[in-house]
């Protein structure tokens, strides 16, 4: 029997939060019909007036941050630092492509005979279905842009994760925005989102997630050739060479895997060593790890909190047996809530399946490389392709480097990869399509070409 409630589970001490209603099968279609309804008022309300709904809608995000945070920290057990940057990441999303209906700007192409203009027209209703590991930036890539382009929304969190984007909707209601332009409907993936996928009324789905459900998820939408953007999994490579600030590199690193528990589509989980810098990057790594500072995620010191949940813990501790090779960890409380030292593992064989598979933990695997084409190589050596960190003082090199890395987001001497002025996707199984930057509000939208004779 499918259940019909969830019990959101506080992951730092394991007591029930509260208990959240899932939708069914027909309060799903129920949504869907209401937005279908809403799409058309939505679609003709004036550029500027969508604008100033937006921009009410982020002034209603930012006065809410704290109390956002807060309910991140206590349902997904992100530490307070994260949780405030992510309800802010939210606001800036919002405000942002608030931009964007007065700019949705088309073309006026020269052809014979007559006038040819192009028009971004939005698609009607969007789908969102978000994880669970960032609930709040991951749901504000989705249904900002859409919103804007004069899409309805109807957005499902991941079971885990409902309660921030439960409040997002909220907000967006006190800001003025139609009830039915943007829903939020928690519910099971195999209910909630898999309904998303064939219903014929959801003219576009945006999914991020694992790389099997989204698999799962294109091959539903191609029944209907309807258009998918997915944002997948990761195995990004920091790749670290000799020429590096080695003190730098080795002290960003910790927080480039085990940011968010190591529960991150960009995490850096293989780390690439030039062989002549090899040692003195791992003496400096191992007191940098060592330094993290695991605890409460309330504390305001929190760098890392739990992971989400008793079974993510399980399939996490899974790649480190006791015939693991580890090279050291840092530290973990004890008592109630679902923790995971901080782990480094040195592997032999290249073929060894911490290297390429998504443990979606805060464990990463360090191995050395001879040179610049080795590096390249064993970062390509992968399925996946979303980020990566390339770590040099020869300019030359970072852009040569950055070139041959088949992966969508890398970054120079740093270990950041999201900002919302700039494309956000992946390569190879990592995804298809992009989120974010100038473009997104495109991928909301049909190009309509209209020839006008003369
Ligand atoms: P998941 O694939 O299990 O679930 C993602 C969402 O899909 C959830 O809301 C879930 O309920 C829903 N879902 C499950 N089955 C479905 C179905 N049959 N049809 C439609 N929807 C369904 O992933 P997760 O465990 O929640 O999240 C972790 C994964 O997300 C990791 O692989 C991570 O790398 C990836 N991720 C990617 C990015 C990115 O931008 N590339 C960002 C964050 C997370």
């Amino acid at each position: 029997m499918t259940a019909t409630s969830h019990d959101v589970i506080n992951p730092a001490t394991e007591t029930v939060v509260t208990s959240v209603p899932l939708a069914s099968v027909e309060e799903t279609d129920a949504a869907i019909a209401r937005a279908r309804a809403a799409f058309p008022a939505w679609r003709d309300v004036a550029p500027g007036d969508r604008a100033r709904l937006l921009r009410r809608f982020a002034d209603a995000v930012d006065a809410d941050r704290e109390n956002l945070a807060r309910i991140e920290v206590e349902n997904a057990g992100h530490t307070i630092g994260n949780a405030r940057w992510e309800a802010g990441n939210a606001r800036d999303v919002i405000a942002y492509y608030a931009a964007a209906p007065e700019r949705l700007i088309g073309q006026q192409i020269p052809v014979p005979g007559g006038l040819d203009v192009t028009i971004h027209e939005p698609l009607g209703v969007v789908g969102a279905i978000v994880p669970w590991n960032f609930p709040m930036p991951i749901a504000s890539w989705a249904f900002a842009p859409a919103l804007a382009a004069g899409n309805t929304v109807v957005l499902k969190p991941a079971e885990l994760t409902p309660l921030t984007a439960i409040r997002l909707a909220e907000l967006a209601r006190e800001a003025g925005i139609p009830e039915d332009v943007f829903q939020v409907i928690p519910g099971a993936g195999t209910v909630v989102g898999q309904r998303f996928v064939d219903h014929p009324d959801v003219a576009k789905i945006v999914f991020t997630g694992s790389t099997a459900v989204g698999k799962q998820v294109m091959a539903g939408c191609a029944q209907h050739v309807k258009p998918v953007t997915l944002e997948l999994g990761g195995k990004s490579a920091n790749v670290v060479f000799a020429d590096a600030d080695l003190e730098a590199a080795a002290a960003a690193a910790p927080y480039g895997v085990f940011d968010n528990a190591g529960q991150d589509c960009c995490a850096r989980s293989r780390i690439l060593v030039e062989a002549s810098a090899y040692d003195r990057f791992m003496e400096l790594f191992e007191t940098a790890v060592r330094g993290v500072v695991v605890t409460d995620p309330a504390d305001e010191k929190a760098e890392m909190g739990p992971l989400i949940s008793a079974g993510q813990r399980e399939r996490v501790a899974s790649y480190v047996g006791s015939d693991a090779p580890v090279a050291f960890r840092g530290s973990a409380p004890d008592g109630p809530g679902f923790w995971f030292p901080p782990t480094v593992l040195t592997p032999d064989d290249p073929a060894d399946r911490v290297l390429h598979e998504e443990i979606f933990g805060p464990v990463v695997a360090v191995v050395r490389v001879a040179d610049e084409a080795e590096a390249v190589r064993v970062a390509n050596d992968s399925a996946f392709g979303l980020s990566g960190s390339i770590w040099t003082r020869d300019v030359g090199r970072a852009i040569r480097v950055s070139r041959a890395i088949e992966a969508g987001n890398l970054s120079v001497n740093s270990n950041s990869s999201v900002r919302y002025w700039t494309p956000f996707g992946g390569y190879k199984s990592s995804g298809l399509g992009r989120e974010l930057g100038p473009d997104a509000p495109l991928a909301f939208t049909e190009t309509k070409n209209v020839f006008i004779a003369t």
